[in-house]
């Protein structure tokens, strides 16, 4: 049987009535688990305890949107594993694109936190993906395997089975256009390569590769049948009951 791992990144969206709304919503809508799929929800920071306490005794899994590299200090405006863990997270997205846009996140330091993430038994949702400007140069695979083996420097087999890698094409976040199944399939390939060549077939095999990027309910069953795409990290079309659960039920393990 595949599995696959949906997860909902919130972003900066949804205070605390607006996560209770959808929290609650969603637990409604998918209130057993679904045999193969995993199902993560990823509110902002000021949201976790209390995502938690209306997730309790659900199926449904609790992540964060990033962490920080160290594991106290002085570091205004952070969060560490430790914090994260105790709010009962068990996933975190590291190196979302935004991140490394805007907060200049390298892969170096992903791979930092990811590490971490790991230690801390937290499990990475760690994003990778190209530009359109890298896409239109023909550089794509090129800048994806830079990426992937920056962001797994240093990962041991015991250390992979806890990753869970996100292709995303920059150029597809939140603008409504995203790549086409063969696109994407194609880059999960490369992906799938990649691992293998680090860890092994089987291991490889068993990695959880999500796609990510203006995934909707009207596109998520042809991307998520493709060979190597396991899951999806979902932007836009989290924010909404109906339209999670609608691609939550497109995976069919
Ligand atoms: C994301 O934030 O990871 C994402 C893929 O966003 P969207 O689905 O809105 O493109």
């Amino acid at each position: 049987m595949r599995n696959y791992i949906i997860a909902g990144n919130w972003k900066m969206f949804k205070d605390l009535k607006e996560s209770t709304e959808l929290i609650k919503g969603l637990t409604a809508e998918l209130p057993a688990p679904l045999p193969g799929t995993t199902v993560v929800v990823c509110p902002p920071a000021t949201s976790l305890s209390l995502a938690a306490e209306l997730l309790a005794g659900s199926h449904i899994k609790l992540g964060a949107q990033n962490m920080s590299e160290h594991d106290e200090g002085a570091y205004t405006g952070e969060i560490s594993w430790k914090m994260l863990k105790g709010t009962g997270c068990e996933y975190v997205i590291l190196g979302h694109s935004e991140r490394r846009r805007y907060f200049a996140e390298t892969d170096a330091l992903v791979n930092r936190k990811a590490l971490k993430a790991i230690a801390a038994g937290l499990r990475p949702i760690i994003c990778v993906g190209e530009t359109l400007e890298e896409r239109e140069k023909g550089t794509t695979m090129e800048v994806v395997t830079r990426q992937v083996n920056g962001v797994l420097a240093g990962m041991t087999a015991s250390d992979l089975v806890s990753v869970v890698i996100a292709y995303e094409p920059v150029w597809a976040i939140g603008t409504g256009r995203n790549a086409t199944p063969a696109q994407a399939q194609e880059v999960h390939l490369l992906i799938r390569s990649l691992l293998t060549n680090l860890f092994g077939k089987e291991l490889a095999t068993q990695t959880i590769i999500q796609y990510g990027g203006s995934v909707k309910p009207d596109n998520a069953t042809q991307l998520l049948s493709q060979n190597d795409i396991n899951g999806a990290l979902v932007g836009g079309a989290c924010l909404k009951v109906d339209s999670f659960s609608a691609i939550v039920r497109s995976a069919k393990p």
